[in-house]
């Protein structure tokens, strides 16, 4: 195995060991994406220069002894997060120029811990859609099968560590883009709490929703992920001052006695068969390593896509009333005046998928309607968030489907608005109810597509997620594949 194919803790041993460099590390996942980034698209801004610089730092570094939690390991940022000096497009026209003057914070952490940044990879604008192709910068494929969508919005993180063009990386979570993602290319990726994960420097989608997490290529990486970029953090008022243990510790240690929870609501007509297989084969595996299933309900998840698709389209619509063409981002030309700069640049700037979101966001919020859409989506969130609370009474964590399907070709859902919406019918809950969840590998489709199942827990249970989707991946035995590219 070439090295760009090793995990985290696979390179590390070698790095301590002496057996390799992080310049022979960078220099294998460079290689890597020359030899496949044309067919798979995953990033929007590569950092070659500045990751060689970076490798060759980290070597100096562990010459020293001073080895940190990712000395030396390339990893990629989707392109939401803001990077000192590194273009950040949010795969959006509207800011295809923006530089910003800061590294956000998890930005800051995964730089204190030594890693090497790739560069930015590819994700719907502003983080809307679920399969990468409302990005401004054309779509991502997916590398098990080029004809396909690497699910969304954070497909290229996703494509990129799927394809060994990096080892690990960051994207962002508002109804399922770090999980769904994970899943269409058959690698672990983990939304946490909200409030786990600082996101200052992430630009923002829907801000009661938002949250970073790591994609990687099995648990234990994610664990040692989760360990550098978790905390509280004094300049976001949302990020929560909760201890952080050490993630780490929580691998390996079995799941007997554990009682999980399966949603009946989440079985429904439209589930793929070859889905539905493989998460009621998981089923069997988490029972045979000592958990027992019990059926439970949440009632109120026929109303999750409806109440995400008022709340994540309003507070959008809030927060991109920002992007005007007065102080940063693209602004059109040959203005009338003030008024018409406003317009032209915000119609030019956008695509199509974000003006939708505008659209119906400022309608729900405008006076009127405001109690009949906003305050009502409010009312019933608060009920989805509380039938969580009474199923996890009777259930240490719950398992179900990430999304109804394997990943679909590119171009079929595009006309389609609600088709597109539904790929989060699993995954949305988990933003609504503020918990955190985890999707990993749980096998392939019949023509060798991957499937993922997800896993959810009850608030800043995280290390309990990673603790069963680490005895998940024991006892599963999912036979490791790379994409044929
Ligand atoms: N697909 C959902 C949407 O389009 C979720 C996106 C996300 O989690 N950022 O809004």
């Amino acid at each position: 195995m070439e090295l760009c194919g090793l995990t985290i803790h696979e390179l590390q041993d070698k790095l301590r060991a002496g057996e390799t460099t992080s310049a022979e590390i960078t220099a294998s996942v460079l290689k890597r994406i020359d030899a496949v980034e044309t067919e798979v698209r995953a990033y929007i801004t590569l950092m070659r220069e500045s990751a060689i610089e970076e490798a060759a730092r980290a070597d100096e570094a562990i010459l020293r002894g001073e080895i940190k939690a990712l000395t030396g390991i390339p990893i990629a940022l989707k392109d939401i997060f803001c990077t000192k000096g590194v273009r950040t497009t949010c795969g959006s026209r509207i800011l295809h120029n923006f530089v910003p003057p800061y590294d956000g914070t998890v930005v800051e952490k995964l730089r204190a811990a030594g890693a090497v940044i790739t560069g930015k990879t590819n994700m719907d604008e502003f983080a809307m859609g679920s399969s990468t192709e409302t990005s401004f910068f054309g779509v991502t494929r997916n590398p098990w099968d080029l004809t396909r969508i690497p699910g969304g919005s954070s497909g290229g993180s996703a494509a990129a560590v799927a394809a060994d063009e990096c080892i690990a990386s960051l994207g962002s979570d508002t109804g399922g883009s770090i999980r769904q993602p994970a899943a269409l290319c058959g690698v672990v990726g983990l939304k946490p709490t909200y409030g786990r994960v600082s996101r200052y420097g992430l630009i923002a989608f829907a801000s009661s929703l938002d949250q970073i997490g790591p994609f990687t290529k099995d648990v234990e990486d994610c664990a040692i992920l989760m360990n550098v970029i978790s905390g509280y953090d004094p300049r976001e008022s949302t990020s929560v001052p909760e201890d952080v243990p050490d993630y780490r510790a929580f691998l390996g240690r079995g799941i007997e006695g554990w009682r999980v929870g399966i949603p009946k609501e989440y079985f429904i007509d439209g589930i793929d068969p070859e889905v539905e297989a493989a998460i009621r084969e998981a089923i069997r595996v988490v029972e045979k390593a000592g958990a027992r299933c019990i059926e439970v309900s949440l009632p109120h998840t026929d109303y999750c896509v409806a109440v995400y698709y008022i709340v994540a389209p309003a507070e959008a619509s809030s927060n991109l009333a920002r992007y005007d063409g007065v102080k940063y981002g693209f602004r059109s030309e040959d203005n009338r005046d003030l008024l018409d700069m406003y317009k032209k640049t915000r119609s030019a700037g956008f695509g199509e998928e974000v003006k939708r979101r505008i659209m119906i966001g400022t309608y729900a919020l405008s006076s009127g309607y405001y109690d009949a859409y906003y305050r009502k989506a409010s009312q019933v969130r608060a009920l989805i968030k509380r039938d969580f609370e009474q199923a996890f009474a009777d259930c240490d964590c719950i398992l179900t489907p990430t999304s109804p399907t394997p990943a679909f070709k590119i171009g079929e859902k595009t006309d389609d608005p609600m088709q597109m919406y539904l790929s989060d019918i699993f995954t949305i809950s988990a933003n609504l109810a503020g918990i955190p969840g985890i999707s990993v590998p749980c096998g392939y489709t019949k023509s060798g597509l991957p499937i993922g199942v997800q896993f959810l827990a009850g608030h800043f249970q995280e290390g309990r997620l990673i603790q069963f989707a680490s005895a998940y991946e024991t006892h599963a035995k999912i036979e490791k594949r790379r994409p044929a590219l």
